[in-house]
């Protein structure tokens, strides 16, 4: 085996099992019960091998052994009680005796019958009760039965649990999760250098770092260490990797679970193992509990439908519980991971509990190749310097773990041509493998497509721009966020109420994208479902809620309501009567037309800024910094003539018009 085939191999094993691995009973146990089961079918031959009657000599019917004893020709005849036979020696002729063994019925009335025969005849009889072999018997037709069969049932039990400790494990371990820890001394450690394009959120864990290291610089501080961190972003982005090298880097213990286990099978079984977990931790700190897919016990409660509900809610309860249960001194520090932020229930989020958000986003073009370079050190390549950036340029979308699985892919397709180094087709032919895969769904866009998604987020940020926030845009990206398609990150500002202006420029940003696309291509896409549906919103909060609309008068008409199904929205009463409503419609419609119109006045004024700006990000995929500052200063202000007469100029009214909610709000 080569050596490139041997390490991609090892590459093969999917990084999700060695958390598994961990998990340790059903491996040890499963050895154990075969063992035992082993030495008891043992010991079970060995006893009914004791128990084989006595048969010695020839054998004789009953009626045979009678008629010799009436005869007087039976020498010897020794009762066997327990055997239900006779052995002895019986004459034949004058000089010589065979020996003999009958069975006879085992009953009382058949025993004195012989017995009498017998002692009646010459015959020297003894009997023999045979005691020993009475305890035998119990042995091997009661008691070792009952064990093996005992033990068989284990080991069925235990074979059929899967790894994940679900199934029938459930009903041996009820509510234990075993020890989900990873010992120290396992494998090599994992550290911040096995990560590439995390940067951001290397930062910001070095804090959960330090205080793992040394729980006791901050109790001097009396600071308040980090109790709870969420990874928010989608699978194969590192999220895991990220826990599990804050563990190495503070050499703490590392316990990880999928929250998908604690809401599994048995009713009541997941808080008692949130319990157990929190315990474990506890006794063993330093140590980050890692729970994964966190928005499957913590779904908002209240927002769950059907029988699964409530298992949830009391699992989410006891997790509550738990984090507010540990002193922040104790050195034990939660890391969750979730790809849906939306649907957590808010309570997860307070401050105490997971109150610091990262995400960890799909990489951008350069952290791809940062990505390839790392996962590329022990594979090789014919020309890393040249094919690396290539391929990364071939692979916009792609997580981490795709781009892991591209090297892997690419060093088995070598192995198998029998090549001498891992060369550009290979990398190439691994890039459509990991796209066409069956599991995978990251999406490569098309370069038609790139320029399309570049065009829709420059004019986000070329409206943006226009409206006096060129300032707080930080970054703009054709790297799908989520569910979007590329994403603009506007930087929030702490700001406690919003003003109409500041409304009105947020659904014009948002508008913005669909704007450009049926000004440069002619026709919308549906990239822009995100941001009509937050245009959408806003809109439909500045008439119905905030009382921003002169037609429809300063009147709340619409109100928080719970829904089971959809989580939470702000919905119509029944006070309001129809024909209202149906003004809120017109209003709402209104407030959309004129935000959209207010974009396409700022885009076509600004084309060649929009054009610059397109043409940079289709070939950089993502601009921050002063590259994009630079880029922006180009777009013309709008100026609007108020209604008092004022003019409206972007730099007049800078502060009012920034978006304090746009940090999470940004438009897609
Ligand atoms: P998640 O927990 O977000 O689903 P994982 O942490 O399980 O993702 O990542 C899976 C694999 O992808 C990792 O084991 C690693 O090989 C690779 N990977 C993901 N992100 C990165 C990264 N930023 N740098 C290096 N490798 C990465
Ligand atoms: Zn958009």
């Amino acid at each position: 085996m080569s050596r490139s085939e041997r390490r991609a191999r090892r590459q093969a094993q999917p990084a999700k099992d060695d958390k598994t691995a961990t998990s340790g009973t059903p491996r040890r146990t499963v050895p154990a019960l075969l063992v035992s089961l082993v030495v008891l079918s043992t010991i079970l031959a060995g006893a009914l091998l004791v128990l084989r009657p006595a048969s010695p000599g020839q054998e004789r019917s009953i009626d045979a052994l009678v008629a010799d004893a009436v005869a007087k020709r039976v020498k010897t005849a020794r009762l066997l009680d327990e055997d239900a036979r006779v052995t002895g020696t019986v004459a034949i002729g004058e000089e010589r005796a065979r020996k003999f063994w009958t069975a006879y019925p085992r009953s009382d009335a058949a025993t004195n019958d012989l017995l009498k025969t017998l002692l009646s005849s010459r015959a020297k009889v003894t009997v023999d009760a045979q005691g020993d072999k009475t305890a035998v018997r119990f042995l091997a037709q009661f008691l070792l039965p009952i064990v093996i069969l005992a033990n068989l049932l284990a080991l069925i039990f235990a074979l059929s649990s899967p790894s994940r400790g679900g199934g029938a494990s459930d009903f041996l371990q009820f509510g234990r999760i075993g020890d989900k820890r990873e010992k120290k001394a396992d494998k090599a450690r994992t550290t911040f250098a096995d990560l590439a394009a995390a940067e951001e959120a290397v930062v910001e864990l070095s804090e959960v770092r330090d205080y793992l290291a040394d729980p006791r610089a901050f109790e001097h501080m009396g600071a308040r260490p980090p109790k709870g961190v969420l990874l928010v972003g989608p699978p194969g982005c590192g999220k895991t990797l990220l826990a599990r090298a804050v563990a190495g880097e503070a050499d703490a213990n590392f316990y990880s679970l999928s929250a998908s286990e604690f809401v599994e099978s048995l009713v009541g079984v997941g808080a008692a193992r949130v319990r157990d977990l929190f315990r474990q931790a506890r006794a063993t700190a330093p140590s980050i509990i890692f729970i994964d897919e966190l928005d499957a016990a913590g779904r908002q409660r209240g927002a769950g439908v059907g029988g699964g509900h409530d298992e949830r809610e009391q699992t989410l309860n006891e997790m509550l519980v738990q984090m507010d249960g540990f002193a922040p001194t104790e050195g034990v520090v939660v890391l969750a991971a979730t790809n849906r932020l939306d649907i957590l229930d808010p309570a997860l989020l307070r401050a105490g509990r997971f109150d610091r958000h990262i995400t960890v986003d799909r990489p951008d073009l350069d952290g791809r190749l940062a990505i390839l370079r790392l996962h590329a050190r022990g594979s090789r390549l014919a020309d890393p310097e040249n094919d690396l950036p290539r391929i990364a340029r071939r692979s916009p979308g792609f997580t981490g773990a795709d781009l892991a699985n591209v090297v892997n892919e690419a060093a088995l397709l070598a192995v198998r041509s029998r090549a001498s180094a891992v060369d550009y087709v290979h990398l190439e032919e691994a890039v459509d493998r990991v796209l066409s895969g069956p599991k995978r769904r990251a999406h490569l866009i098309s370069a038609e497509e790139k320029r399309r998604i570049a065009h829709h987020e420059a004019g986000h940020a070329v409206v943006a721009a226009a409206l006096g926030q060129a300032a707080t845009i930080q970054k703009v990206s054709v790297v799908a966020r989520g569910s979007g398609i590329g994403h603009l990150a506007i930087l929030g500002e702490d700001k406690s109420i919003l003003t109409r202006p500041d409304m009105e420029a947020q659904i014009a940003i948002a508008m913005a994208g669909i704007a450009v696309e049926e000004m440069v291509f002619g026709h919308p896409s549906t990239g822009s479902e995100g941001d009509l549906g937050r245009a959408t919103q806003t809109a439909r909060d500045m008439a119905g809620r905030f009382g921003m609309s002169t037609r429809l008068g300063r009147m709340r008409l619409l109100h928080e309501q719970r829904e089971v199904f959809l989580g939470r929205d702000y919905l119509s009463t029944r006070d309001v009567s129809q024909p209202t409503m149906e003004h809120l419609d017109l209003e709402i419609r209104r407030i959309l037309d004129e935000q959209e119109a207010r974009a396409r006045e700022i885009v076509v004024s600004n084309r060649t800024a929009l054009e610059a700006l397109a043409s940079a990000l289709a070939t950089r995929e993502t601009l921050e910094g002063p590259e994009l500052s630079e880029l922006l200063e180009s777009v013309q202000p709008l100026i609007e003539v108020l209604a008092n007469g004022a003019a409206r100029s972007p730099s007049a009214k800078k502060a009012a018009a920034r978006t304090p909610s746009a940090g999470r709000r940004t438009p897609e």
